[in-house]
């Protein structure tokens, strides 16, 4: 089967690898959609953020895919030849407080599909049973394959603060994660303000139901002129960038709710102003529990998300060089392998 590969160094291999076999608990699953993802740059550059022991171009990444289930092992229940299906991306120990919990990815003893073993950008890859999101026949392969991370990350923190119809919330970075978390927002009835420098980002947060999509500086402005009042009741940064993460601090109310979603190592705050004296809670946001993904897909079906809007492009494997390339340069937005 063809397989996509990342040595580092921005080199892509479509690699042709043995077909792989469902062990005992494992299902096989014929990809349908797996999307690049902004984590993904961090194995084309060869320092991933996770996996360090198997960088090098031996995991085949993608660790937001979906397809059909086409072979199972031994002792796999729950799931069936011909569901459909995505990949919850974390496996764990299977007994420690965090897997107890649901919180996979927290697990001491943790790998990530597409980083610690191998993922999407195949044409077969192989889960854990338990592993496996059965999709409802409404939500497409497309759909699916964003439903995970980017859906799930912004749906599980929105619910774990009560996000409804009397909130304001405030997304700083409109791609595909911040444009996710507008999304989620606008359907759970918030008045969602999006702010990001570009306009082309600014737009598609209007069109997934941001009230209000600004520049950051537009933004300060009205602030300044004491535009939703003491402030939000959450700010969610997912750009990344200081200015963000500032950003969000200061656009809340006292006793709001503020998460970094944007991956980030060093930033300067003003603790007793943004934090302290505000009684702000500041909370990382990072996936979701696997107990959550029942009621992700039934928020999806019953909402209808247009998740497919968050994708700006599909390709096929044999396109991964340039597909890579492109979404490295960010002349893409969320690009998806499809077959
Ligand atoms: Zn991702
Ligand atoms: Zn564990």
């Amino acid at each position: 089967m063809k397989a996509v590969l990342l040595p580092g160094d921005g080199r892509v291999e479509l690699a042709e690898r043995p077909e792989p076999s469902a062990g005992p608990g494992e299902v096989v699953v014929r990809m349908r959609a797996s999307a690049i993802c902004r984590s993904d740059m961090s194995l084309y550059r060869g320092t991933p953020i996770v996996g360090g022991e198997t960088a090098g171009g031996k995991v085949v990444p993608g660790h937001e895919a979906a397809g059909d289930v086409v072979a199972i092992g031994e002792q796999v229940e729950g799931v069936a030849v011909g569901d459909r299906v995505a990949g919850y991306l974390a496996v764990g120990c299977g007994h420690c407080r965090h897997c107890t919990s649901g919180a996979w990815m927290l697990c001491a003893q943790w790998r990530c599909m597409g980083f610690d073993f191998d993922g999407g950008d195949a044409e077969l890859f192989v889960l854990p049973a338990g592993n496996c999101l059965v999709l409802p026949p409404e939500i497409s392969y497309l759909g699916g394959a964003v439903l995970t991370d980017m859906v799930g990350t912004q749906f599980h923190l929105q619910r774990e603060v009560g996000v409804g119809g009397a909130s304001t919330a405030v997304i700083f970075g409109l791609g595909p994660m911040g444009n996710a978390g507008v999304m989620v927002g606008s359907a759970l009835g918030a008045y969602v303000v999006a702010v990001d420098p570009l306009a082309a980002r600014r737009e598609r947060a209007l069109r997934l139901g941001a009230a209000a999509a600004l520049s950051p500086e537009e933004f300060a402005e009205r602030r300044a002129k004491n535009w939703l009042g003491e402030g939000a009741d959450l700010a969610v940064d997912c750009s990344g960038s200081a200015e963000g993460q500032i950003g969000a601090l200061d656009a809340v109310r006292p006793e709001a709710d503020v998460y970094f979603v944007g991956e980030r190592t060093e930033t300067t705050l003003d603790p007793s102003n943004q934090i302290i004296r505000k009684l702000t809670r500041v909370r990382g946001g990072w996936y979701f529990p696997r107990w959550r993904y029942d009621e992700l897909a039934a928020f999806a079906v019953a909402r209808r998300l247009p998740l497919e809007d968050l994708v700006s492009g599909t390709v096929g494997l044999e396109e991964a060089a340039e597909a890579f390339r492109a979404f490295d340069a960010r002349e893409t937005e969320k690009v998806v392998f499809v077959s």
